[in-house]
């Protein structure tokens, strides 16, 4: 299954068109798609059963939100590919990695414009992105995919001297500048792949590819995340977690490179679809 934040509003997508839940349920569920996760196993089971018919409608992307708008929790891990924290200079994590937040103001939808902050060094980490469908608290790894309501595409947008600046490491203030955690472009449940934790990402700039990876190469899984996070906090419906991002970002290149002016970073996970960031000043 598939739903989307179609103008704010809920939609289930069937066959590549978009059915409005609220209308199709006569009521049962809101036009929220943030309010969805909060009865997430009841709007499985009326989805699985649901018989759209002909009143999906055609979308064009730009026009979709964040699959999870408005997210209480947004926990984001660093350096949890090998590739990606030799690149960066930092031995592979022996406990969880080093996990921030991208405070939720940073979320937006799947295709957006980005003002690049004045004077900054903004960098690109593709990442598949967990929305979590059920409380989570002190879950093991075996049960933790029965938390998740389904994946999307993330992009966590880096600022690298906010990030890096001053005594200890900003993650959380350099990764949230406004527009800086585009999700989507919609969320699809675990059941639709045919291994969840096995997914090819990849992102390229002005069509030239400078990331491609396997989420097979996580070193922490999304279930060995679920379980390292929930051990301390619990975890609610509707919560996001970016799962880190594999080499090929701008700071671990040499020379290093940065998002500029007019660039166009596209985002892609395969079995979910893409994201399309155009830079500003
Ligand atoms: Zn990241």
């Amino acid at each position: 299954m598939r739903i989307a934040n179609l103008s704010g509003r809920l939609v289930l997508l069937h066959e590549g068109k978009a059915v409005d839940v609220e209308r199709a349920s006569a009521g049962r569920f809101g036009p929220d798609p943030q309010a969805v996760y909060e009865r997430w196993a009841e709007f499985r089971a009326w989805a699985a059963d649901a018989e759209p018919g002909d009143t999906g409608v055609s979308f064009a992307p730009a026009d979709l939100g964040s699959p999870a708008p408005a997210p209480r929790q947004v926990l984001a891990v660093g350096l949890n590919y090998r590739d990606h924290a030799a690149e960066s200079g930092f031995a592979v994590p022996q406990g969880l990695p080093p996990v921030f937040t991208k405070f939720a103001t940073s979320v937006t939808g799947p295709v957006t414009d980005v003002r690049l902050p004045e004077g900054g060094h903004t960098d690109w980490e593709v990442e598949l992105v967990a929305v979590v469908g059920r409380r989570a608290h002190q879950v093991s790894a075996a049960d933790a995919w029965g938390h998740v309501a389904g994946l999307a595409v993330g992009q966590d947008i880096s600022e690298r001297i906010a990030q890096l600046a001053g005594p200890a490491p900003q993650f959380s203030l350099g990764k949230s500048f406004p527009g800086f955690a585009p999700i989507g472009p919609w969320l699809v449940t675990p059941d639709e792949f045919e291994n969840p934790d096995d997914l090819e990402l990849r992102c390229a700039i002005n069509g030239e590819q400078v990331q491609k990876g396997r989420t097979r190469d996580l070193i922490f899984s999304v279930p060995a995340l679920i379980a390292g996070l929930s051990a301390v906090l619990p975890l609610l419906p509707g919560d996001v977690i970016f799962t880190g991002t594999p080499a090929g970002v701008g700071l671990g290149r040499n020379p290093q490179r940065w998002l500029a002016e007019g660039d166009e970073l596209v985002s892609t996970i395969e079995g979910i679809g893409e994201l399309r960031q155009r830079f500003t000043s």
